[in-house]
């Protein structure tokens, strides 16, 4: 295993915080379950433009940008895309300019959309933030293919950092490397995280965990479900990706060994009939974290992994004397084109 061999450029305030949801514990124990629920916060990791967990992706990509000698880094997610806007943080960080094609991902027509949140703040970070019509698809694009093109044509050297940071060869170093600092984490706080539960779309963020993990069995013969809970609606797609990029990312880290299918479970059952749009589980599960516990989650990603891990306690499937830790990969600012779910009282 040679992940520390990899170069990480430092974006984060170092290891993300853990914490004990009390609460929410305790309400899903009146709910028949039992299990203590743990959050680990990559929302609150950074001061790069509120964080998130594509820093962490891009703390082993930066080096290899510095490499290539790019002066522009280009990407492509929807509207209200957070990858997008952490690109734009880490160009701005780092001096480099930033192209962004921005998609029409989800049929979300409030006029905000393409307005507030994740796309003002790109914005505001200066970066050349254009809006695309094609829809939701989490595999390479031609919108973007043309966005290099146009960067290299007007004498800039773009470096391309593909949707989610996924399809990017290092994309899954910086969440192989999030399951060491779990185990780090738990040597302090005297507990064993059995189970962890990750929103999963572009697959990088659940892959990289996969082959962490499984490095980390292969080290301390401690075995851990890795449950990622489906929110792009195309889980054939999204199951797939998880696979080729936990097996990608378990030969770069040269792990020694083929992934167990059981090391890779991806759930469907809460991400609804659409990416970016929230169903009734997603928007009791959102007012659960922010009533209970004061943890905000957004409609397109953690609302949707956050109703899975309520049902899956709740239902005993996570049994009730486990410790499970639910990795909160941030995306709040996209709840402001959001707003008209929280319609104003009185
Ligand atoms: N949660 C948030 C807040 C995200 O921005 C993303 C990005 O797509 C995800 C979860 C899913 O991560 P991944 O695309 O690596 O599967």
């Amino acid at each position: 295993m040679i992940l520390e061999q990899f170069p990480r450029h430092p974006l984060t305030f170092g290891p993300s915080p853990v914490h004990h949801l009390k609460r929410l514990s305790d309400h899903l124990a009146a709910k028949g379950g039992g299990a203590q629920v743990w959050a680990k916060r990559e929302d609150v990791s950074s001061g790069l433009a509120y964080g998130g967990n594509k820093i962490r992706k891009l703390e082993y990509i930066v080096p290899d940008v510095f490499a290539s000698g790019a002066d522009t880094l280009v990407s492509i997610g929807g509207y209200q895309s957070n990858h997008t806007r952490q690109v734009a943080a880490v160009a701005a960080h780092l001096g480099l300019k930033c192209r962004l094609v921005q998609e029409k991902w989800v049929p979300w027509d409030d006029p905000t959309n393409t307005q507030v949140g994740n796309i003002l703040l790109s914005r505001m970070m200066g970066a050349d933030s254009r809006l695309d019509p094609h829809g939701f698809d989490i595999g390479i694009r031609d919108s973007w293919t043309d966005a290099i093109r146009e960067v290299e044509e007007s004498g800039g050297t773009p470096y391309a950092i593909p949707a989610g940071a996924s399809e990017h060869r290092l994309g899954g170093l910086g969440f192989a490397n999030w399951a060491f600092e779990v185990a780090e984490q738990e040597k302090s706080l005297g507990i064993t995280f059995d189970t962890i539960v990750v929103c999963t779309v572009t697959g990088s963020t659940h892959a990289g965990m996969i082959a962490g993990f499984a490095a980390l069995e292969d080290l301390t013969g401690v075995r851990r479900r890795v449950i990622g809970i489906d929110a792009s609606a195309t889980l054939e797609k999204t199951r797939d990706q998880v696979a080729r990029i936990a097996r990608s990312t378990a030969d770069l880290i040269e792990l020694g060994r083929d992934l167990r299918d059981d090391e890779i479970t991806v759930l469907d059952g809460w991400a609804g009939e659409l990416y970016g749009v929230p169903v009734d589980s997603t928007m009791e599960a959102m007012a659960l974290g922010a009533q209970l516990e004061a943890m905000i989650t957004d409609p397109v990603y953690e609302g949707k992994s956050l109703a899975g891990l309520v049902d899956l306690v709740a239902s005993r499937d996570i049994p009730a004397d486990s410790h499970v830790l639910y990795a909160h990969l941030g995306g709040q600012p996209a709840i402001n084109a959001y707003h008209s779910l929280w319609p104003a009282q009185g």
